[in-house]
């Protein structure tokens, strides 16, 4: 019999499950405070709970638990890269960036990824397989303990593509942002997309309060497909309806992220095309200057066209921000640090 994971069940779900071993609902509530609030990595540390109950629970459940397998620490920026096997050996990477408002977590959504951008080292062996929600809450709780300090902000921006792993992001999502667990606020939540349409249309449904960050990287349609194979799904116009209709739906504005990279995507062409593209829209448009891999022959742009983008953008009363490139001295970006420890 396949045990149940015990961490990716929400309140409602633990509570039933306890009912039906006769325990009491106010138990489900000790247990899932173990599980969401101290982040046990054992059934023995829930020291209120009878040891008769602890042993059904390890008989009948999972606690699944991240190994902490490296550490990088940046001495530029103190961010920290961390590397986590799972209970199958699989490895995945999370990052910690501190900031003056608080602390950010990115996690990854995939082991792996099947999008095969062409600049991003997550995809460059495909997926293994989707992350269940009590693995991808197990990153934050993980580092929120190595620092012993609490986490204010989510980014879904690590490996995956968060919308392909569509139910148990939106279980993530439910369990970080419940009052009875780490009641991480869904504004602090930012999930970052390569541009799945219909679950764009989907997402935007489900009246979350989150941000949805989209994955442009260029524009055209022509220079998209050149970059993002899933342009060869959904035109570059679809995906912007489905911004504005996400916006629409929730009222949050949506990020775009365009990274640049050096004479691809950050020529005037491309920065008057962009303008015209986004004109009228409540958004924000975070530049990233391409975090160049090893296995492609992708560069950064100069910094004065870098500074050129930004500005001409800004000359049009677009809101952007060029994001400080955090943890370049750790492999920062994207799979990098997964895919050299596999390598090894
Ligand atoms: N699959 C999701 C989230 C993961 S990547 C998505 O596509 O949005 C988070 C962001 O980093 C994406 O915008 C992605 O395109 C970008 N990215 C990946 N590798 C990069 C690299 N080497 N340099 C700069 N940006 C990169």
């Amino acid at each position: 019999m396949e045990k149940t994971d015990i961490r990716s069940l929400d309140l409602d779900e633990l509570t039933g499950l306890l009912q039906s071993w006769g325990e009491k609902p106010f138990r489900a509530k000790q247990i899932y405070q173990w599980l969401h609030i101290r982040h046990v990595t054992s059934f023995d540390e829930m020291t209120n709970i009878s040891v008769k109950l602890r042993e059904r629970m390890k008989e009948e459940c999972e606690l699944v638990v991240l190994q902490q397998e490296l550490v990088q620490i940046s001495k530029l920026d103190g961010t920290r890269k961390y590397l986590f096997a799972l209970s199958d050996g699989n490895m995945i990477e999370s990052v910690l960036m501190r900031y003056k408002h608080g602390n950010s977590v990115c996690v990854s959504s995939q082991v792996g990824c099947r999008m095969g951008c062409r600049f991003c080292a997550s995809t460059l062996d495909g997926l293994v397989r989707n992350l269940r929600p009590s693995e991808i809450l197990e990153q934050i709780y993980r580092i929120s303990a190595d620092i012993g300090e609490r986490i204010s902000n989510v980014v879904v921006m690590g490996s995956g593509e968060p919308l392909d792993n569509y139910d148990n992001l939106l279980k993530f999502i439910h369990l970080l942002s419940d009052e009875n667990g780490l009641n991480i606020s869904q504004r602090n939540i930012t999930v970052s997309t390569c541009g799945i349409v219909p679950r764009m249309y989907e997402l935007a449904e489900e009246k979350l309060q989150i941000t949805l960050a989209l994955s442009l990287h260029a524009s055209s349609q022509e220079k998209r497909k050149e970059l993002m194979p899933i342009a060869n799904s959904y035109d570059i116009a679809e995906v912007l309806q489905a911004c504005r209709n996400y916006f629409e739906k929730t009222g949050r504005r949506i990020t775009f992220e365009y990274s640049l990279v050096g004479g691809v995507n950050d020529t005037n062409e491309d920065v008057a095309r962009l303008c015209e593209l986004v004109k009228g829209m409540n958004c924000h448009i975070n530049l990233i200057p391409v975090n160049p891999i090893k296995e492609r022959d992708y560069v950064q742009s100069e910094k004065h066209d870098i500074l050129n983008f930004k500005n001409r953008l800004e000359k049009t009363g677009i809101n952007v921000t060029i994001r400080r490139e955090m943890g370049r001295d750790i492999d920062g970006a994207c799979g990098q640090l997964r895919k050299r420890f596999l390598e090894r």
